[in-house]
């Protein structure tokens, strides 16, 4: 019987973080003992610690959309600076997790992959071309036959722990449909075909919403929650929200109504209120769309109207916990990828405190000797951290050096800020607005000054190439997991590793 790895939680809290806990919220240098013995104790913990090779009673599988390193390290020294302390020594609630490993995210034909073949790796365990939604490279990106996409499509985790007699849930703040979430049930050649609206005419492959009902009638998926209420709804039905939206199907079908009509126990929610309202001992399959479109930033949501991810997390989780066989769910935050693409580091790095907080939601509602919980990203994006700015410095405010008071000063005379993008739309003069979306003629050039207000919602960092979208970026992920199977993840990993080591926890 192996011994398992499993701390009382004061030890981890108090040394879990490799600092000395007097030090954990003071920017001052603490003494050189005081870290050295900090050091010392964690490579005592870890010679402690032994495997644990059990089977995983249930999976989940975190996934930051454009997460790089560098914004959790930018995200963690927010958390920590908006907790009151200098930050750097913060840590995310998948930082605790006890085993990392290195992710390469290329796809079959990009070196800086999008998030279709990406995921399809973490979900599907090959790689593919881009765009493709869990078929495999030899399908073409336009290919619209639905026998050539049965042929080619490769079978999901999720569809497998349907089968083996699991529950499976799907949980992102970006639409259902989009490319992340829709890997798990849908097999198409074109991650942009999320309603038949999108189709070309006469295809015969159907959408990824159709796609969706279409599983739920097959196997029975027990929840999906997230945005994206448009590709569902008929163009002749008004939203509920904003009655001027209208629904994208043009086939006249309203997948809600039919995804109500699948299975039994099953509920439809597009608020709040709604999802705090459903009880999951009652609830069997649960469908919650809570925008027209993608949900709202973290920074922007309205806690009136909408769930965080870490409620969608929870209330997921308590549906999923009544099979006793065990569940498969996949938690997206959608957005961080969304927010770095407007060049906007303040909404990326909330969103991505806000997935922490959802990691940690489900820590608290699992048990580490049963459920391996795995944290990645699907790629990452052209941001940096950069400047030699002093311990504590505003994470998002501009470079100011040890034992000084001003901000440092670049060759042109300009001040600049800690983070930055190699590229996107921040190379133009957008720093003042408070539309993450909106772009302006490129050609700005560098646009800082020592008065703007860097730490506004708004502010676009600045970026060295002028484009309208940033970029995703091409170096490897990191892996974050703990619990059952857990050590299978180490060194440098082709990315749909991570689908066989799922596979070989759940024991399929
Ligand atoms: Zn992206």
């Amino acid at each position: 019987m192996p011994r398992i790895f499993r701390l009382p939680a004061p030890f981890l809290l108090v040394f879990g973080l490799g600092v000395p806990p007097a030090f954990a919220a003071e920017p001052a240098e603490p003494a050189a003992a005081a870290w050295y013995r900090s050091g010392a104790e964690v490579v005592a913990r870890h010679e402690r610690e032994s495997i644990d090779r059990r089977r995983a009673h249930n999976v989940i599988l975190f996934v930051g959309d454009g997460m790089g390193i560098s914004t959790v390290t930018a995200a963690r020294i927010l958390a920590g600076q908006r907790a009151g302390g200098s930050g750097e020594d913060h840590q995310l609630a998948f930082e605790t997790l006890p085993f990392l490993a290195l992710a390469k995210t290329y796809s079959v034909t990009q070196q800086t992959s999008d998030s279709a073949p990406t995921a399809t790796a973490m979900v599907a365990g090959i790689k593919t071309r881009d765009g493709a939604i869990s078929v495999d490279e030899t399908v073409q990106h336009d290919e619209q036959d639905a026998t050539v996409i049965a042929r080619h499509a490769v079978t999901t985790i999720l569809e497998q722990a349907e089968a083996h007699g699991l529950s499976t849930g799907i949980v992102t703040t970006a639409r259902v449909t989009h490319a992340t979430p829709a890997v798990n049930y849908a097999h198409t050649a074109n991650r942009d075909w999320e309603s038949d609206a999108d189709l070309p005419a006469g295809a015969g492959v159907a959408d990824i919403a159709a796609q969706l009902v279409a599983a739920q009638r097959r196997y029975g998926i027990e929840v999906v929650l997230g945005g994206g209420r448009m590709p569902f709804m008929p163009a002749t039905a008004s939203d509920p929200e904003y009655p001027t939206h209208h629904g994208y199907r043009e086939d006249g079908r309203s997948l809600i109504d039919e995804w109500l009509a699948a299975r039994p126990a099953s509920a439809y929610v597009w608020n709040r209120r709604q999802l705090a309202a459903i009880d999951p001992r009652s609830t069997r399959h649960l469908l919650g769309l809570f925008e027209p479109s993608h949900m709202q930033y973290e920074a922007d949501r309205r806690a009136a109207d909408e769930p965080s991810l870490a409620e969608m997390t929870t209330k997921a989780i308590k549906v999923l916990q009544k099979n006793r066989k065990g569940f498969y769910l996949m938690v997206e935050g959608g957005r961080i990828d969304h927010a770095h693409h407007a060049g906007n580091a303040y909404r990326a790095l909330t969103d991505t405190i806000a997935l922490s907080d959802a990691v940690r939601a489900a820590q608290e509602l699992t048990d580490p000797r049963d459920t391996l919980i795995i944290v990645t990203a699907d790629h990452s994006h052209v941001f940096t951290l950069a400047g030699y700015p002093k311990r504590g410095n505003p994470i998002l405010g501009l470079v100011i050096e040890p034992g000084k008071t001003k901000p440092e000063l670049a060759h042109d005379g300009k001040p600049y800020a800690t983070l930055g993008y190699m590229n996107g739309p921040g190379h133009a003069a957008l720093h003042a607005d408070s539309d993450p979306e909106e772009t302006r003629p490129v050609n700005a050039g560098r646009h800082m000054q020592a008065d703007d207000d860097t730490h506004s919602p708004g502010f676009h960092q600045e970026a060295l190439v002028p484009l309208e979208s940033e970029t995703h970026a091409g170096e490897d992920v990191a892996i974050y997991a703990g619990g059952p199977r857990a050590y299978l993840f180490r060194g440098t990993m082709e990315q749909h590793t991570i689908y066989h080591v799922m596979r070989r926890a759940l024991g399929f």
